[in-house]
């Protein structure tokens, strides 16, 4: 997870297990600030264990020599623990989830994207199968065409979760594979930078998964998915490929659900044929039978609901679990469908999602943050990114407003604060 995007592993974050003591302490320490001496005997801790791992990253392939050169003078970033160990208290709607990955901003990205690496992208299809929307979509999600990848260097901030807080043996391998990364010089040390877990580059992959998956297709001789583009995005469709890909096969529909429908079928791995669904009484969202969805009546698919029987409904090819595997979260493998949706000249979804407040755009959320720092408020950088700080200041002009109080900016609060205009705004808060 990088720090200006944190939807990013926020899945797989949930599942880890439960902290270890070690990380309370070292939490601790990080909040002390400064030198001090526990701080001091915990980087010679480190340091112990980097000399400990060394034999073992030796067997993995990695040199003494090369061991040595890249992580010399390499402290542990405590502060990172803290983000393994974070907790977020508010869980995001899925309408504000999308409403930031899929707005205006990032439709237009793309399809500059699209034109811009036209040729490349057709080369690309020609080589996995994979189409230049999909693969653009996936590169503008995870960081924003590239834009957004991370500035925590790999060496420091997976040898530091190596050693400390939970998972180690997970981030361990992960290190071992930066540190073969650095050995063969695909990337350099300087360049090998990304997200506070270890994802890096434009298609933020980790290390291992680089390892498998990355591909060199400008054909320099490196696999570069920090500074290449055709490299990332080859190695983009290549992992969609290798993952079982179909090509031409769409990633789903939109339907719409029959009164009093059985919503115990639903699910995404719950898998009936499209002419199970049609005889369920399932049609496109428009009112047109499935079978001019373009998908055969044998084509096996789940029923996606991520709000519930009166939000929008897909049902969702294999295509659709191939882009589940990037991140492993339906909200994030819908983000990615429907933006290249979208990038193909595609419409939002047929069926609102069901809320009185939706969501806000990148743009929406960078007003709204300007509308709470006019009102005194420190909400730190106006980013679009309604972090811990923007929430506080929303809970105290919700309240100011008779409002709910939960913290959230949608498109109420927004409304609000604009309505108040310039010259009624309280002042001396
Ligand atoms: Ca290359």
């Amino acid at each position: 997870m990088h720090s200006s995007d944190p939807h990013l592993f926020q899945h797989w974050m949930g599942s880890l297990p439960h902290a270890t003591g070690v990380v309370a302490v070292a939490t601790l320490l990080g909040l002390a600030g400064g030198p001090c001496l526990a701080q001091t005997q915990s980087q010679s801790e480190f340091a112990n264990c980097l000399a400990r791992l060394q034999p073992v990253a030796q067997r993995s392939g990695v040199r003494p020599d090369s061991y040595s050169r890249f992580t010399k003078d390499v402290q542990a970033d405590f502060a990172i623990l803290d983000k393994l160990n974070y907790q977020p208290e508010f869980k995001l709607p899925i309408w504000d989830y999308l409403s930031g990955l899929v707005d205006d901003e990032r439709i237009a990205d793309g399809k500059a994207g699209l034109a811009r690496h036209a040729d490349v992208l057709q080369r690309i299809q020609a080589t996995y199968g994979v189409d230049p929307a999909t693969v653009v979509a996936v590169w503008g999600v995870e960081s924003n065409y590239g834009r957004i990848t991370g500035k925590y260097p790999l060496v420091q901030a997976l040898g530091t979760l190596s050693c400390f807080g939970r998972r180690q043996s997970y981030f361990q391998g992960e290190f071992y594979a930066a540190l073969r990364i650095l050995q063969r010089g695909d990337i350099a040390p300087d360049r090998l930078n990304g997200s506070w877990a270890g994802a890096f580059g434009h298609t933020q992959f980790m290390p291992a998964t680089y390892e498998r998956l990355a591909v060199d297709f400008d054909g320099d001789g490196r696999r570069d998915l920090v500074d290449n583009s055709d490299d990332a995005l080859a190695s983009t469709a290549n992992f969609l490929s290798k993952g079982g890909w179909r090509s031409g096969l769409p990633w789903g529909v939109e339907v719409r659900l029959p009164n009093g429908f059985d919503t115990g079928l639903a699910g995404r791995t719950n898998k009936r044929t499209l002419g199970d669904w049609a005889a369920s009484g399932l049609t496109l969202a428009d009112g047109r039978p499935l079978s001019t969805s373009g998908l055969t009546a044998s084509e096996r698919v789940g029923l996606l609901m991520l709000a519930g029987p009166h939000g929008p409904a897909f049902l969702t090819t294999r295509n659709f679990d191939v882009i589940y595997g990037y991140n492993a979260a339906e909200s994030y493998g819908l983000a990615i469908a429907h933006l290249s949706d979208r990038l193909r000249g595609g419409s939002m979804f047929a069926m609102p999602w069901p809320t009185d407040d939706p969501g806000l755009s990148r743009a929406e959320r960078r007003e709204l943050q300007t509308l709470l720092v006019a009102r005194g408020h420190d909400i730190g950088e106006i980013d679009g990114i309604l972090g811990d700080k923007s929430r506080v200041a929303l809970r105290q002009e919700q309240s100011r407003l008779g409002q709910p109080v939960n913290g959230r900016g949608g498109q109420k609060m927004l409304q609000a604060l604009r309505a108040e205009g310039e010259g009624q705004r309280p002042d001396n808060r």
